[in-house]
């Protein structure tokens, strides 16, 4: 039997919750696989040997990064499951903007804690990674179809095209047209875009998709009424370091708008 692993480093558990959420689709995988680690769930915290680890969370601590470390030692295929683990998250928005001592002088109010922090790292920075399922949280789909795909030995696919393309399918009207700032020409679609189905412009939580013309998206949101320095904020949350405010052009600068 298939030996599953669900491994939560730094992050909310969201991504774990959302797998848990999977009922139905996870009761016909657990015909064919074993849920063999799964701290969240179940009481061990051994790492067994494992067909499939999904890692969640980013690496910001020591013990992420043994943990990790002895994951894929163990694992013969490693997927990172959520924008944590796929580019580091939400927390490693301000990764370029400080250091780890003022971080932590922010935030703790000195540097001295009771493990070792790093500032936060996207799982493949660490250890090789096979496939990435980004989201905040991620898409159940994503994980049904790539769980379902590796049981039956076939190579998942996720196209990079951007969240515009999903409003295309499911006919959504574009929020751009009505002044709404949107994330979606600049970011990797396979969620549904469900945030601009609900009128919410997307906010970019799935990383970017292939080409992201960035200079030309900072140009729109400012037109939408964002300050150039709000924009690229906007930019960053979830991209964490894909973002790189150094290959903007001319709006990264100030001259641009
Ligand atoms: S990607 Fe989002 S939902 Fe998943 S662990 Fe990180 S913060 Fe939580
Ligand atoms: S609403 Fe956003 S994601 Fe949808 S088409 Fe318009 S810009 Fe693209
Ligand atoms: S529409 Fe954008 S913010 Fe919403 S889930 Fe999709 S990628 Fe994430």
């Amino acid at each position: 039997m298939v030996r599953i692993g669900i491994v939560g480093l730094t992050g909310c558990s969201g991504c774990q919750c959302e797998i848990l959420n999977c009922e139905e689709a996870l009761s016909k995988i657990l015909q064919r696989a074993e849920l063999a680690f799964f701290p969240l769930a179940k009481d061990d915290h051994t790492v067994p040997e494992l067909d499939l680890a999904l890692v969640e969370g980013s690496v910001s601590t020591e013990l992420d990064e043994e943990k990790v470390k002895e994951v894929r030692k163990k694992s013969k295929v490693v997927v990172a499951v959520g924008s944590c683990a796929c580019y580091g998250g939400v927390q490693a928005q301000r990764n370029d903007e400080a250091s780890l001592k003022e971080m932590l002088e922010t935030v703790y109010g000195g540097e001295k804690l009771f493990l070792k922090v790093f500032k936060p790292r996207p799982v493949s920075e660490v250890v090789r990674v096979d496939y990435e399922l980004p989201g905040c949280p991620l898409d159940k789909r994503q994980f049904i179809y790539t769980v379902a795909s590796l049981l039956n030995g076939v190579k998942p696919f996720f196209p990079k095209i951007p969240v515009c393309h999903e409003c295309k399918l499911s006919e959504t009207e574009c929020l751009t047209l009505k002044g709404i700032p949107c994330q979606g020409p600049v970011s990797f679609a396979g969620c549904g875009a469900p945030c601009t189905a609900s009128g919410i412009g997307c906010q970019g939580c799935r990383g970017n998709c292939d080409f992201p013309n960035f200079d030309e998206m900072v140009k729109l949101l400012t037109e939408r009424g964002l300050k150039r320095s709000d924009a690229l904020k906007f930019l960053k949350v979830f991209r964490g370091k894909t973002f790189n405010t150094e290959k903007l052009g001319s709006y990264a600068d100030g001259k641009g708008a």
